[in-house]
C-alpha cells in the first residue's frame, strides 16, 4: 500500500527479529495508518501484534525496513520525541500519586506546569467522566477508573497519535463494552489517530475503520470490519474472525469466479473460487452458521441439501444446531429461537452461492496486503 497525504505513519518492508538466526516475529511488513482512522491489529497470540507496535513507539528497532510519521523516517527519534500516546494492559499508573498527578505528569515532562496544566488536567479528568476523582490515590479505584486514568495519561499531551496494546483485556465484559464505547467516542470527538492491538475479534469488529488480521507475523488481510467479515481473503481470516463451518472436498469445475465442489459426502456445492483452484485439488468450503437456511427457503438456495440434527443448544435470541451431512461432515447452524428443530430430525438445509468460499486447502494462502476485495 502507498502512502497519501493523509498518511500518518508507514510502515515499509519492516522486519523484525530478536534473535539473529531466529524466525522472524515480524515480516515483511507494509501498512499504514491514515489520519484520524481507528486501525486495529487483529491475530492471535504471537502474531507480532506487540511487536509492530512496541517498534512504532520507539521501545524495539527494526531488524529492517523503516516505519516513517509525516513522511519522515523514526530511525534515530527516541521514544520521547514521537508525540505518541501509550495504553498498554499493565502499564502501571504510578501508585502512589494521586490520579492528577499522574494525569499531570506527562505535561510536567514537557514543560508544561502551573494553571495551564491544571486546565488540562481537569478536561483530561471530565472526559474521561472522572470529574472530582483527581485527589483519589490511583490504588483507591476500581479497575475500570484505573484503565480510564491511563487512557487520560495517554491523551493529555495531545498526541499525533494513540497506541493501545490489549487495553481491555484484564476487564469483565460489561465493563470492557463501557470502556469500548467510552474510548470511540473520544476517537471520535477528539478525531484521534488510534492504533490498537487485540486477540479478541469482536472488539475489533465493534472499534475499527480498518482492520489488519495478523498470523506468524505478517499481516493476512487488510480492510474494513465488512470486507473482513464478508470476503475473508485466506483460510486463516475465514477460521479466525467469526465463525465458519469448514467442508473439504474436491474441485469439479472453476469458471474463475465460481466453482463446483465436490464434498465428502457426494454433495455437489457452488462456491465463490477464492484462490486459485485447479481440477481436483483439495478445498476446504466454509459457510457461516447464519448463512445456513432451514425449512422451506432452501429451495431457492442452489445449495440444497438434507441434514440430521444431533444437537439443539438454546442462546435465548437464537439456538445453535449441530447437524450432520450425509458423509459425516458436521455443520453448525444458527437458527431464530421461535421455530426450532427437534433433534433426529432431518431438515432441508441450504445456502446461496456467494455466502458460501473455497479456499485451496494448503495451508495458509500467501499474505494479502492489498486493500481488501
Ligand atoms: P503478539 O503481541 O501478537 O502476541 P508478540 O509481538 O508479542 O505477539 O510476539 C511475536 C513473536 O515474537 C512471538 O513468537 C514471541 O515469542 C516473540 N517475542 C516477542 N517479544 C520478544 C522478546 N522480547 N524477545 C524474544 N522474542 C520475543
Ligand atoms: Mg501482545
Amino acid at each position: 500500500m502507498t502512502s497519501t497525504a493523509t498518511t500518518l505513519v508507514e510502515f515499509r518492508g519492516v522486519e523484525k527479529r530478536y534473535a539473529a538466526e531466529g524466525r522472524a516475529a515480524v515480516t515483511r511488513l507494509d501498512l499504514t495508518v491514515e489520519r484520524g482512522e481507528f486501525l486495529t491489529l487483529l491475530g492471535p497470540s504471537g502474531s507480532g501484534k506487540t511487536t509492530t507496535l512496541m517498534m512504532l513507539a520507539g521501545f524495539e528497532a527494526p531488524s529492517s525496513g523503516e516505519i516513517l510519521l509525516n513522511g519522515r523516517s523514526l530511525a534515530d527519534r527516541p521514544p520521547y520525541k514521537r508525540n505518541m500516546g501509550v495504553v498498554f494492559q499493565n502499564y502501571a499508573l504510578f501508585p502512589h500519586m494521586s490520579v492528577a498527578e499522574n494525569l499531570a505528569f506527562p505535561l510536567g515532562v514537557r514543560g508544561n506546569k502551573g494553571a495551564a496544566a491544571k486546565e488540562k488536567v481537569d478536561a483530561a479528568l471530565a472526559l474521561v467522566k472522572l470529574d472530582g476523582l483527581g485527589d483519589r490515590r490511583t490504588d483507591a479505584l476500581s479497575g475500570g477508573q484505573r484503565q480510564r486514568v491511563a487512557l487520560a495519561r495517554a491523551l493529555i499531551f495531545e498526541p499525533d497519535l494513540v497506541l493501545m496494546d490489549e487495553p481491555l483485556g484484564a476487564l469483565d465484559r460489561q465493563l470492557r463494552e463501557h470502556l469500548q464505547s467510552e474510548i470511540k467516542r473520544i476517537q471520535r470527538a477528539l478525531g484521534l489517530t488510534i492504533l490498537y492491538v487485540t486477540h479478541d475479534q469482536s472488539e475489533a469488529l465493534t472499534l475499527s475503520d480498518r482492520i489488519a488480521v495478523f498470523a506468524d507475523g505478517a499481516v493476512q488481510q487488510i480492510g474494513s470490519p465488512e470486507q473482513i467479515y464478508a470476503r475473508p481473503a485466506n483460510i486463516f481470516v475465514a477460521g479466525f474472525v467469526g465463525e465458519n463451518n469448514m467442508l473439504t472436498g474436491t474441485v469439479l469445475a472453476n469458471d474463475g469466479e465460481q466453482c463446483t465442489i465436490i464434498l465428502r459426502g457426494g454433495q455437489i456445492v457452488r462456491a465463490i473460487a477464492a484462490g486459485p483452484l485447479a481440477l481436483g485439488n483439495d478445498v476446504v468450503v466454509t459457510i457461516r452458521p447464519e448463512h445456513v437456511e432451514t425449512g422451506q427457503h432452501p429451495s431457492s438456495c442452489c445449495n440444497a441439501f438434507e441434514a440430521h440434527i444431533e444437537e439443539l443448544v438454546y442462546h435465548g435470541d437464537h439456538s445453535r444446531v449441530r447437524a450432520e451431512l450425509r458423509g459425516g461432515d458436521t455443520l453448525f447452524i444458527r437458527t431464530s429461537s421461535d421455530e426450532p428443530p427437534a433433534v433426529a430430525d432431518r431438515l432441508p438445509i441450504g445456502w446461496c452461492t456467494d455466502r458460501c468460499f473455497a479456499f485451496p486447502a494448503a495451508g495458509i494462502v500467501e499474505a494479502s496486503t492489498g486493500d481488501g476485495p
